[in-house]
């Protein structure tokens, strides 16, 4: 049966992923499914809701390409529910080096960098020229923005967000740097120290936002 891929999303995180998804994927028929379409087609793709995508013929796999990671979460949940093959994307012109594992539904843009031995967990989404370098630990849905730079030795919590143009700096070996669960680094924060579970921080050094 010929091969059916569909990028759940035709917003701007999906139509990014599709340009790269259908490079890596040479003869696929590549689909964008989307539960409020705006147009029956983007950049030359169908655009279709779940339940058409799922009557249409073929080995059908999802690639779960929405910036929000709980929506990533959800998605990956309903797509396992009905069956269809949650899939990943590692760009043609990404790097992941030695000893990297990646889980089920990562997406690792062009010009990304997967550092030596990194583990990251399910749903991992690293945008465009992003760097997680040597021994960093993700949670599952981490996301990262456009050129957030992980240094090595980092642990990052399931869900948390690294903004665009963020350095966190380099753990060490058995003592990593920890963003804990959830937590939301601003774009261009410069992090120095650990950030608890839930916790914003924005600016150089990065501190948590006080509400209020
Ligand atoms: N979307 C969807 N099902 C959901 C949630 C979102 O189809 O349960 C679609 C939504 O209609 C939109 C896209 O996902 O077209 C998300 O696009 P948006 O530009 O909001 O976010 P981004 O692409 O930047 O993650």
């Amino acid at each position: 049966m010929t091969r059916l891929l569909g990028v759940y999303g035709a917003g701007g995180c999906g139509r990014t992923v599709m340009a790269f998804l259908r490079d890596a994927n040479p003869g696929v028929e590549c689909v964008f499914i989307d539960d409020a379409p705006l147009a029956p087609t983007a950049n030359g793709h169908a655009v279709v809701t779940w339940d058409r995508f799922l009557a249409m013929p073929g080995d059908r796999q999802v690639c779960v390409a929405i910036a929000r990671s709980a929506l990533r979460e959800a998605l990956a949940l309903k797509s396992a529910a009905a069956g269809v093959v949650w899939a990943g994307c590692i760009a043609r012109q990404a790097l992941v080096l030695d000893g990297a594992q990646l889980g089920a539904g990562a997406i690792i843009s062009p010009f990304a960098t997967i550092g030596a031995n990194v583990v990251a967990g399910r749903g991992a989404l690293v945008d465009l020229y992003a760097c997680v370098n040597h021994d960093c630990r993700l949670g599952d849905f981490v996301t990262l923005a456009p050129y957030a730079n992980v240094n090595g030795n980092v642990d990052i919590g399931d869900h948390a967000y690294i903004g665009s143009g963020a350095l966190i700096r380099q753990g060490q070996p058995g003592k990593p740097l920890v963003i804990g669960r959830g937590a939301v680094v601003g774009m261009g924060a410069v992090v120095t120290h650990d950030v608890a579970a839930g916790v914003t921080v924005v600016g150089n050094p990065a501190r948590p936002i006080v509400k209020g």
